[in-house]
């Protein structure tokens, strides 16, 4: 059974709007609404009073409807009340400046008031609910990680606190954050502060720790919440809402401590790599998800109100990329929210129900959509088999965007950019972590994979080694785990397995028009051009930009081959591709940013190396196909309708073999029982 349903927060309308909302959730095949998400200052209005009533209702309502419950902690908007018990409850900014109330999440999550205050409500809360039929699952907080972080005293206390068990002696501080340099050194714990504004560069290992240790400190709130709802109904479901490839938390840590995976994910209609960014989505929460169930907790059935212009989804957007979601392994489509808001600060945010009421086309696509889920039999473990693997660890993502250098891309460009060749090839691809189990793929993808610890690099040289394929691009394997460059030339602990040294690297400016022919020096001048092309005999010309590196190939007894070289330019016939064979495994290094018709062509070309080839062959323009259990997806995100040719794939009812799929629309095939 698939999950149909929304954010549904009644605390905003009066009794015969709730009257409706439950006929017309039964007329849309509501099956789950998330109930509480900000409804603190309701359930509980002063300190210790708690008015269950209205809740008791309305989950006993939803149930005899036959709709389940996600029951939310209502921790993520703290109520008016709490400022009084704690004056100092709005967060710190990096400034040292105390933030206003009256928006959601302000609170300092050190605050001993609210850890307090939100634990007895999850306490309370669970107590009554958690053996209760209708409430299937919990929901922790709301986006956590999402609000502004706080530089106060007592995060300072709980950073230290941090610092000294993940260190124990304050000489291994000093040297993970290489204080030699300007004359940072601790002499005492008491010295060190959180990272907020300073007047020159900030320590880069600081930061990075510091980014640990927020994912730690909220962690910790969950992982609170989870254990009071458990130590009532230990089988309980508990989990938070994601934000896709969000880099304040650590999502594999996250994931791990959870019992499902849920996210929220909104592409812009107005940009046509929407559906790529969905994809990206919805594949990373299912890799994170680990063969747990996957939901979309939140999405919008048509425009958001964040954007500076809200567009909203084109017709028959709403129902594809649903599905999308469900081919790539949801089983849950919900959305924010059942009722557009009439007043506060998503107003103008669509809901499942908008301002209009249950009338026109949108309607028409909700209503619609949630009788063609209750149709589809996809169970949570019918997985997409990926062959393909890109690896992500935040630890990376963080070292990399507080390195201060090479340059100043944000620290996903390139994964991003992996993934996306991977998407338009039609291959399926998973995320992996540093210590995922790698035996199911062939090829595994390094993105400009910035940290690489010694362990991570033996794991990597012994999937290579029992025959898998490796891909490293520019800036893999640069620091360690304390953001301490590798010596002896990147990629540090996995030059050996490449069978290269990087020797400097090359980011690219836009290069200035030159001064005018009357400058006569300076005319004469040319920017550092390490041209703009690679070219090898099996690979042709290929582009590139952004990034190159200088690399050399190491003097081993089995050299590294150059697939590629240099064309023009200061770094001229220097190897740009380079492949090392080390038996059936293979490792190739890209020391080149490839644009993206060159770098699709590239991934397409490693991909077949490995004996991986798309779902389909031969797809049409805007086709993306998943096979995921027993059924085959094909959506058309283009506004021709194509032909596809399904006779490669083991269709139960073959016909002729080709489907036509028409503009934004999705044909799901049987495929035949194995
Ligand atoms: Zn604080």
């Amino acid at each position: 059974m698939i999950w149909y349903g929304c954010d549904y927060n009644p605390e905003q309308w009066d009794a015969a709007t709730i009257d409706e909302d439950l006929r017309l959730m039964r007329e849309a095949g509501v099956n789950l609404v998330t109930l509480g998400v900000f409804a603190w200052a309701f359930i509980e209005p002063a300190p210790g009073e708690y008015r269950f009533e209205w809740l008791d209702d309305l989950i006993d309502r939803l149930g005899e409807a036959g709709i389940a419950v996600d029951l939310a902690t209502a921790s993520a908007s703290t109520p008016a009340w709490l400022g009084d018990l704690d004056p100092e409850l709005a967060s710190i900014d990096g400034y040292g400046r105390r933030r206003s109330g009256g928006t959601r999440g302000h609170h300092c999550p050190s605050s001993a008031v609210y850890r307090s205050a939100s634990r007895r409500l999850t306490a309370e809360l669970a107590r009554r609910y958690a053996l209760n039929p209708t409430v299937v699952m919990w929901h922790s907080g709301n986006e956590f990680g999402g609000a502004a972080a706080c530089f106060c005293g007592r995060c300072r206390t709980q950073f230290v606190g941090w610092l000294r068990r993940r260190y124990v002696e304050l000489e291994a501080l000093n040297d993970a954050w290489g204080t030699a340099f300007w004359s940072l050194r601790f002499g005492s714990w008491d010295q060190i502060q959180p990272p907020g504004v300073t007047s020159d560069f900030g320590n880069p290992a600081q930061y990075l720790d510091w980014a640990r240790f927020r994912s730690d400190l909220l962690l910790e709130q969950f992982t609170a919440e989870r254990d009071l709802i458990k130590a009532v109904a230990p089988h309980a479901q508990v989990m938070t809402n994601f934000m896709g490839l969000f880099h304040g938390l650590d999502y594999w840590k996250w994931a791990r401590a959870e019992d499902l995976v849920t996210d929220d994910t909104y592409p812009d209609p107005n940009d046509p790599c929407g559906a790529r960014d969905n994809a990206l989505h919805i594949d990373l929460m299912r890799s994170l998800a680990e063969g747990k169930e996957l939901l979309i907790l939140e999405q919008a059935v048509g425009a958001v109100q964040w954007r500076d212009v809200n567009t909203p989804k084109r017709p028959g957007q709403f129902r594809l990329w649903s599905m999308q979601a469900v081919a790539r392994g949801a089983q849950g489509i919900c959305q924010f929210q059942w009722r557009a808001s009439i007043r506060g600060a998503e107003t103008f945010h669509s809901g499942m129900v908008g301002h209009a009421g249950p009338v026109g086309p949108r309607w028409a696509e909700v209503v619609g959509l949630g009788g063609e889920l209750a149709t589809i039999e996809t169970a949570v473990g019918d997985r997409v088999e990926s062959d393909v693997a890109i690896m992500l660890d935040w630890n990376s993502l963080w070292a990399r965007r507080e390195a201060h250098g090479p340059d100043a891309d944000a620290p996903d460009v390139e994964l991003r950019r992996w993934h996306a060749a991977f998407f338009e090839l039609g291959i399926p691809t998973d995320f992996v972590s540093v210590d995922s189990d790698l035996d199911a793929y062939r090829l595994l993808v390094l993105p400009s994979h910035f940290l690489v610890s010694e362990s991570t690099a033996q794991r990597i040289s012994a999937f290579v080694t029992a025959g898998g394929h490796v891909v490293g691009t520019h800036l893999t394997g640069v620091v360690d785990d304390t953001l301490g460059v590798h010596r002896g030339g990147y990629p540090g602990p996995l030059s050996e397995l490449f069978g290269v040294r990087v020797l400097e690297h090359w980011p690219l400016a836009e290069i200035a028009s030159p001064a005018s022919g009357a400058a006569r020096i300076s005319a004469a001048v040319a920017p550092p051009h390490p041209g703009r092309l690679v070219r090898g005999d099996g690979v042709g010309e290929l582009a590139y930009a952004r990034f190159a590196e200088h690399v050399q190939l190491l003097d081993l007894e089995r050299r590294a081959e150059a697939v590629a070289a240099f064309v023009g330019g200061d770094l001229e016939a220097a190897p740009a591709i380079t492949s090392r064979t080390h038996g059936a495994g293979r490792a190739t290094y890209l020391a080149a940013s490839l644009e993206e018709a060159s770098l699709i062509a590239t991934a397409g070309r490693l991909a077949a190396d490995a004996g991986i080839v798309p779902t389909l062959p031969g797809l049409p323009p805007g086709i993306e196909a998943v096979r995921r259990g027993r059924y085959l997806f094909l959506l058309n995100h283009g506004d021709l309708e194509q032909t596809v040719d399904v006779t490669s794939a083991r269709v139960a009812d073959p016909g002729d073999g080709r489907v036509r799929v028409a503009p934004r629309d999705v044909r799901i095939i049987a495929l035949a029982s194995a």
